[in-house]
């Protein structure tokens, strides 16, 4: 049964993560550290890597550490909130990196509903240039109205 716990805060952790996001978009990414996250309100990016990646490296770390102490002596909790972080990495990575921002042309006739909600959300999230006034600093969890505007 252990097994079914594991998958639950995984699971957790995945959603939660989803909170922590938006919280670190909305006060963190958008506040002390915009030198960070200004060139990706930038509507060119002129790098192949934006200073906007440090957070994938800034919320890898967490993970790491929480892999290797979920797994020594023993596998315990630990693993499995890592787990849930490293997926949502992952997710966030594909959606907004690959789905949203193109920066591999992966996936370029989506016709799901909820993704191109997603798009649609975040870019109004990017006609802002600025710091101040920002909306939609969520990813995976936006407003129904935007997945309502188009018709799959
Ligand atoms: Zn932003
Ligand atoms: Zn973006
Ligand atoms: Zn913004």
């Amino acid at each position: 049964m252990e097994i079914l716990l594991y998958i639950a805060i995984t699971v957790l952790t995945f959603s939660f993560m989803e909170l922590v996001t938006w919280f670190t978009h909305k006060y963190i990414m958008h506040g002390f550290l915009w030198y960070l996250h200004e060139d990706h309100h930038q509507p060119k990016y002129p790098h192949v890597f934006e200073k906007n990646d440090a957070f994938f490296i800034i919320f890898a770390i967490p993970s790491i550490a929480l892999f290797y102490f979920g797994a020594v002596p023993k596998l315990n909790f630990m693993f499995f909130i890592g787990l849930g972080i490293f997926f949502y990495g992952i997710a966030y990575f594909l959606i907004h990196d690959v789905l949203i921002h193109q920066r591999f042309k992966w996936f370029k006739n989506i016709k799901n509903k909820y993704l191109i909600g997603l798009r649609k959300a975040h870019k109004v999230h990017h006609k802002h240039l600025d710091k101040e006034d920002g909306e939609c600093f969520g990813m995976l969890w936006v407003p129904k109205k935007f997945h309502k505007q188009f018709k799959a």
